[in-house]
């Protein structure tokens, strides 16, 4: 890993602002991404398609913590949503230690909500007693298939690990947003848009929103070592587009997506005359969730999307089967 300097440990990875939705309504959001130690999973075995580790540092102490805050908080301009990612769990207290916790949550005077990520093991009465009101809580469960959870995302923790801490949060009225990864390796293209539907469905039940994350390809993961073979391909729009469509039809929460790396080959795409525009529909069904948006869109390669998905069952294989039967493999 690159050596941070110690004035990147007193800075947060980055700070952005974009639209999220409270209770129905859109409304601005400020997001900092605080480099802590990172998640404790991603030192060990890691998720197969997560490269965060990268901006995390072990030499994070809690000074530089407190240092990266007055800087997030000195550009933080009274949005109603405030997103705190640390690359890991905001609610183990390696990352965050337990006496910064509410100092940090507190900052943000004027926000309604104050969203972080945590994986399950730290959702606990402990953790959860006393926490600011405003907090909401976003889960990465990926897929509400325990087989795949296990073999292909290698999660390190259970589908059951999930309930328990989602029915916690429901159980406390702490809003739950649930991150789905679309198409974890080794699943074909048509494997992936079932389990992605299937999982909206389970996830559903405990969350208020259901956040579909189309594989980035990070570098230095086990998805980006597969997709330099020509053994794995980031999914379709199309897949994404089906995934929103059917998904909608299984769960009363908010479904959305805002896919990282959409239209490039390291990301969600199709093909270059239809990227965008799937890419702004996907965004506006985010927001408004009317699936009369997602309707009609035609492109050329909606054929080849289908011939893939045939192909692959036919040969019963996961692999790109595009780029393997193309004459160009193209490695970047
Ligand atoms: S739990 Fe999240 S941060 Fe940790 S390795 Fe997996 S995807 Fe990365
Ligand atoms: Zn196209």
């Amino acid at each position: 890993m690159a050596r941070t300097s110690t004035e990147d440990l007193k800075s947060p990875v980055s700070i952005w602002r974009e639209q999220d939705v409270i209770d129905g309504r859109k409304v601005d959001a400020f997001v900092a991404i605080l480099r802590t130690r990172g998640c404790w999973w991603s030192w060990q075995k890691g998720c197969t398609m997560c490269g965060y580790n990268a901006a995390s540092s072990r030499a994070v102490t809690p000074e530089h913590l407190r240092a990266q805050l007055q800087k997030a908080v000195q550009r933080y301009q009274g949005e109603p949503m405030v997103k705190l990612y640390t690359s890991g769990s905001f609610l183990d207290p390696e990352e965050v230690p337990l006496a910064l916790r509410a100092e940090i949550l507190s900052s943000f005077g004027t926000a309604e909500r104050v969203l972080f990520e945590s994986r399950p093991e730290f959702i606990t009465s402990t953790n959860l007693d006393g926490i600011d009101p405003r907090s909401a809580v976003a889960i990465g469960l990926e897929t509400a298939n325990g087989e795949y959870l296990r073999r292909c995302v290698r999660k390190g923790f259970t589908v059951s690990d999930y309930a328990k801490a989602a029915e916690m949060l429901l159980e406390r009225k702490i809003p739950l947003r649930t991150y789905l990864l679309l198409k974890p390796p080794y699943l074909s293209e048509r494997a992936a848009v079932e389990d992605a539907i299937a999982s909206i469905g389970f996830a559903g039940r405990f969350s208020e929103s259901v956040s579909i994350n189309p594989v980035n390809v990070q570098r230095d993961t086990v998805v980006d070592a597969l997709w330099r073979r020509g053994n794995y391909r980031p999914p379709w729009l199309w897949s994404l587009v089906e995934v929103l469509r059917q998904g909608k039809t299984v769960t009363s929460a908010r479904i959305m997506s805002s896919p990282s790396g959409g239209g490039t080959p390291r990301g969600v795409h199709n093909c270059d005359r239809c990227d965008r525009k799937i890419l702004d529909a996907v965004l506006r069904f985010s927001f408004d969730q009317d699936l009369d948006g997602l309707e009609g869109m035609e492109c050329g390669c909606r054929q080849e999307w289908t011939a893939v998905m045939d192909l692959q069952d036919a040969m019963g294989t996961a692999v790109d089967v595009a780029r393997y039967l193309s004459d160009e493999l193209e490695f970047e």
